[in-house]
């Protein structure tokens, strides 16, 4: 996608809306400043959903080394998504192959464990690729080298070309919260929605033969403490700096409404593809370039026009901000802004239960 195409449609496609029939929409706001790429996100969610038979390379929830080609491999490029903000025409996209998620290797314990070998650990058959093959290799020349972490799950978004995709009518939309879901008995395993996914967040299962994606936790969001009780999604609670916000973008009164709307600051993934995400990042920063004798110099280490390639031109206003606000508390002032995006109170991170007395 040329940066030309991205303006053009930046504006239309950064719009914060709820889809019609849809009465609020859940929504993630991740810090990409506090990931450290440890992905216990990953695990937890795999452990949660994806261990069956089929679903051995899935990753609903994967964290990817910026630049890189991500998982799976070169998925920026592989189309899907809408061909204008009026969402009539479906842009045609790719299924990626096996060899672009990365299969399961099979490592040679058996010799190691039991035949006393005493070669190395390794995988059997000379594996090329799989996910985070290429883990913080990132780009630039030493000593101005760089990389961040970008986590990634199924935006639910709110005009889901993948839906539009199924002629099926499987995948759907829910109304209570805009969660974005399979329903398994309808699926005929045709992976339209694969193709259709611009993000790539639909996968098939080869043993069911049908697709499967992120459920948002449902059933946890839903209730399914002893008492009730409401737990964000896993991928969320299980991460170490605490770095996503869950909640609605329509409750005005939380976080993700403030940084998303009020304050800008928070952008989704790749507007230009105009299924408008309802996962946001809070865009990357990094100290300046070093001269070869250690001098910091007053220009980007991360190249602006990379963060406008993955968030759109938004992102230049958004760091200005967050800058300005840094400097404002440097300064002794106080920012809400600040406050918001450095709250570790559950209450105010996780906000579910705000809808429920309606
Ligand atoms: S990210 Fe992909 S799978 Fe998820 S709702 Fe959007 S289009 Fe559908
Ligand atoms: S658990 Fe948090 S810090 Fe670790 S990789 Fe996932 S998002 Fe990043």
């Amino acid at each position: 996608m040329s940066t030309d195409q991205q303006d053009e449609q930046g504006e239309e496609d950064t719009l914060v809306n709820v889809a019609d029939g849809v009465d609020h929409q859940v929504a993630m706001v991740m810090d990409l400043n506090k990931c450290i790429g440890c992905q216990t996100c990953t695990i937890a969610c795999k452990n949660l959903w994806t261990e069956d038979g089929g679903s051995e390379y899935m990753y609903w929830n994967n964290v990817e080394t910026k630049p890189g080609e991500g998982y799976p491999r070169g998925w920026e490029d592989s189309g899907g998504g809408w061909e204008s903000g009026e969402h009539s025409d479906r842009s045609p996209g790719e299924i990626p192959d096996e060899e672009d998620y990365g299969r399961a290797w099979e490592f040679n314990h058996e010799e190691i464990m039991y035949e006393g070998s005493d070669e190395p650990l390794r995988p059997r058959d000379g594996a090329e690729w799989g996910p985070n093959w290429d883990e913080d290799q990132g780009a630039g020349e030493y000593p101005n080298s760089y990389y961040f972490y970008l986590p990634r799950i199924c935006n639910h978004c709110t005009h889901p070309s993948c839906v539009e995709a199924c002629p099926r009518s499987a995948l759907y939309k829910r109304q209570e919260d805009g969660i974005v879901l399979v329903d398994q008995d309808r699926c005929r395993g045709y992976r339209y929605c694969v193709e259709g996914c611009p993000y790539k967040k639909v996968y098939y299962n080869t043993v069911s033969k049908k697709s499967e994606k992120c459920i948002f936790c449902y059933p946890r969001i839903e209730g399914e403490g002893p008492e009730g009780e409401t737990f964000a999604p896993a991928c969320a609670e299980e991460c170490p700096p605490q770095l996503r916000l869950v909640g609605f973008l329509d409750d005005e009164e939380g976080p993700i409404h403030k940084l998303v709307n009020e304050y800008e600051v928070a952008l989704p993934l790749h507007p230009e593809f105009r299924t408008q995400p309802n996962v946001y990042y809070i865009p990357p920063f990094a100290p300046g370039q070093h001269t070869e004798d250690g001098e910091t110099v007053d220009i980007d280490r991360i190249p602006r026009q990379y963060l406008r390639n993955l968030f759109g031109d938004s992102v230049d206003e958004a760091l200005d901000t967050i800058d300005a606000h840094r400097q404002r508390v440097r300064q002794g002032g106080e920012s809400e802004l600040m406050e918001l995006l450095q709250d570790k109170n559950p209450a105010k991170q996780y906000r579910l239960e705000v809808f429920d007395d309606e």
